[in-house]
């Protein structure tokens, strides 16, 4: 998977990508990421990639031409399934559309700053609009961050134990069961004694019962 990203702030993707399970997902080439500086595609002087709301009132729009010429610039080497447009407004965020986005091979995420970006931009640039959750955040790009992860670790072979990401919350409409590890009591606080019996189908169905008894008590809805 490639994930393209404009920003007019790349250096706030440095800590997010440079730790963990990206980084070595990144290393062993499974995926692969570029950043993608708005300013280095304008053609004025002065780099401008904002301007007053035609209209007025309060706060800057992001300019078409500056996302247009890096949009272009990028579709002339590759093919995008995806010009994904982070916004508040967007289709909200969760593991489904997870799941569905992580099989794309090229997809190009845009952040907005300011007021948002020009509408132009959504109209004609942008193939779908994604948000984190109903809050506002001042820039597009700790959005992005949160998406590519939870893009990243899908893909095969990048977490260590394949079936890891399937036994996650939300894979089957549950939440993850408890999880413990040592010490078995501290504070004379016991693991449940059937995760140390041994006995590997009634731990499954221990697993599977507290996923349905936490998912009532949690997550109803889902
Ligand atoms: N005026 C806009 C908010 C702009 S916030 C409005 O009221 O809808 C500035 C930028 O942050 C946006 O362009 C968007 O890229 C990003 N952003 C803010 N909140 C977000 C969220 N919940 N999900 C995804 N992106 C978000």
């Amino acid at each position: 998977m490639r994930i393209d990203i404009i920003t007019i702030f790349p250096e706030m993707f440095v800590g997010p990508f440079s730790e963990s399970i990206v980084k070595r997902a990144m290393q062993k080439g499974l995926v692969e990421i570029e950043l993608h500086d708005l300013r280095a595609h304008t053609t004025d002087k002065h780099n401008r990639v904002d301007d007053y709301a035609f209209s007025g009132g309060a706060g800057m729009v992001m300019m078409i031409e500056p996302v247009d010429n890096c949009i272009s610039a990028l579709k002339e080497k590759r093919h995008y399934e995806e010009v994904i447009y982070m916004s508040p407004d967007g289709e909200q965020l969760n593991q489904s559309l997870c799941n569905q986005l992580s099989l794309k091979q090229n997809i190009i995420l845009l952040c907005g700053h300011y007021k948002g970006v020009d509408e132009r931009i959504r109209e004609h640039l942008i193939t779908r609009e994604i948000s984190i959750g109903d809050y506002v955040l001042s820039g597009g790009e700790l959005a992005a961050a949160v998406l590519a992860d939870s893009l990243i670790r899908l893909i095969p072979g990048v977490l260590n134990d394949e079936t890891s990401a399937l036994s996650d919350s939300f894979q089957y409409g549950l939440v993850s069961p408890p999880v413990y590890t040592r010490p078995r009591i501290y504070n004379e606080w016991e693991v449940p004694a059937i995760l140390l019996s041994g006995h590997e189908r009634k731990i499954e169905e221990w697993k599977l019962d507290q996923a349905i008894e936490r998912t009532r008590q949690k997550r109803p809805e889902l």
